[in-house]
């Protein structure tokens, strides 16, 4: 996990000025894996970050996104939310509580044959359904 002083090391290595405000929401999203969605983050940080708009968490994500250090998921077509994760990886997404689970996968080993001869930019795999807590319930 990074401290503080790493995530400004690592925002200005990306080209981003380590503001404050800035600062909090990329520890925000390193601390909360499940993601969340620009109202989560706002009202999570809002009590601690007085000055903090919704704007300014929804333009600081356009940016992070933009250098490519936080990426977007789109499940549901109404809902965006955010992933700190810009490697490969499969969600999991539980209709009863909302969460989402990142799935280890192998993609390479997903051998699609008829897009052997295309060009890849990018990848999205995702399952919905219940998650197992909510099975036990
Ligand atoms: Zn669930
Ligand atoms: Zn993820």
């Amino acid at each position: 996990m990074m401290n503080i002083e790493e995530i400004g090391i690592h925002l200005k290595k990306h080209d981003i000025k380590p503001s404050y405000q800035r600062i909090k929401i990329f520890q925000y999203l390193l601390e909360h894996k499940n993601h969340p969605n620009v109202d989560t983050i706002y009202k999570a940080l809002a009590p601690e970050i007085p000055t903090l708009s919704k704007t300014t968490v929804y333009n600081t994500l356009g940016l992070f996104i933009e250098k490519n250090i936080v990426k977007v998921l789109v499940i549901e077509e109404n809902e965006t939310r955010y992933d700190v994760d810009t490697g490969v990886h499969g969600h999991f997404k539980c209709e009863k509580c909302g969460k989402i689970e990142d799935l280890d996968i192998n993609f390479g080993e997903l051998n699609i044959s008829q897009l052997s001869d295309y060009k890849i930019d990018e990848r999205h795999l995702y399952f919905k359904g219940i998650c197992k807590s909510c099975l036990n319930k």
